[in-house]
């Protein structure tokens, strides 16, 4: 899926947290947001999920408009086709593994076959086994491809992670780097990946976009990106 974002922006209690704002994220793209704390990184991701509503421009997924101020359009984000993968893993704590997946497809309408997707998911990310076990039965890795299954199981056109790994220790989080990468590779998933972590960043991206108080510094291919803020 191609997202385009025109000229979005957005406030907090007239503080401007994303100035006016142009990002295109081609198909099967991967895009990472790179910049310090408070910058606006987040705040533009929840604009494309569909959490947070921008107070001008719009937005357009392959091409359809799926947010617009002006239009008063707002897909909400149930239909946006999209999977998202946060900081805190968000399961469900009550859930199981198996229910935390098929979660997302019941939400998302996707019944038919509903255990056979959430067996693919699960096997994709190697937790094969682990369908009856809760939340807290698992390592913090475990837990976070519980999170990646969930978000992919529903087969999105675009997935959004927000600091995925930073709860992670430092092996884990190179493990855990190079396994979702490569899933989202081969799912050829457009990606938006927020982080801090300029190594992160580096490692992993088709393009980053290189953001300080709440605007774009700098956009381009890893190689080509030499001062960060
Ligand atoms: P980043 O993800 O780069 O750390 P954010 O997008 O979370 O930055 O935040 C950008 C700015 O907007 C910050 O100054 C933050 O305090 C502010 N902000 C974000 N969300 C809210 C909110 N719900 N209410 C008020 N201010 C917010
Ligand atoms: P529904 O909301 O449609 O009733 P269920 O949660 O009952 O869905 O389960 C849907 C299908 O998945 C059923 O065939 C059920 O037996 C199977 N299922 C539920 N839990 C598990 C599990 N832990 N491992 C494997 N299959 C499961």
């Amino acid at each position: 899926m191609k997202l385009e974002i025109r000229q979005v922006q957005k406030s907090f209690n007239r503080t401007p947290a994303l100035l006016p704002t142009d990002l295109t994220l081609e198909h099967g793209q991967f895009t990472t947001l790179l910049g310090p704390s408070g910058c606006g990184k987040t705040t533009l991701l929840r604009m494309l999920a569909g959490l947070e509503q921008p107070d001008a421009g719009a937005i357009y997924a392959d091409g359809q408009c799926i947010y617009s101020a002006e239009k008063r359009i707002d897909v909400p984000t149930h239909k946006r086709n999209l999977g998202m993968v946060f900081q805190d893993f968000a399961l469900w704590p009550h859930m199981t593994v198996y229910e935390n997946v098929a979660f997302g497809l019941r939400a998302g309408k996707q019944k038919s076959d509903l255990r056979q997707k959430v067996k693919e998911a699960l096997d994709m990310v190697r937790l094969k086994g682990m369908e009856d076990r809760y939340p807290h039965q698992l390592s913090g890795g475990q837990q976070q491809r519980v999170a990646f299954a969930r978000a992919v199981a529903v087969r999105p056109g675009v997935i959004l992670f927000d600091e995925p790994l930073s709860a992670l220790d430092a092996v884990l989080r190179e493990e855990m780097r190079i396994e979702m990468m490569a899933l989202v590779r081969d799912m050829g998933l457009t990606a938006l990946y927020v982080t801090h972590d300029q190594v992160e960043a580096m490692s992993m991206s088709d393009e980053i976009v290189v953001m300080e108080k709440g605007r774009i510094l700098q956009k381009g291919r890893p190689e080509t990106i030499y001062a960060t803020p």
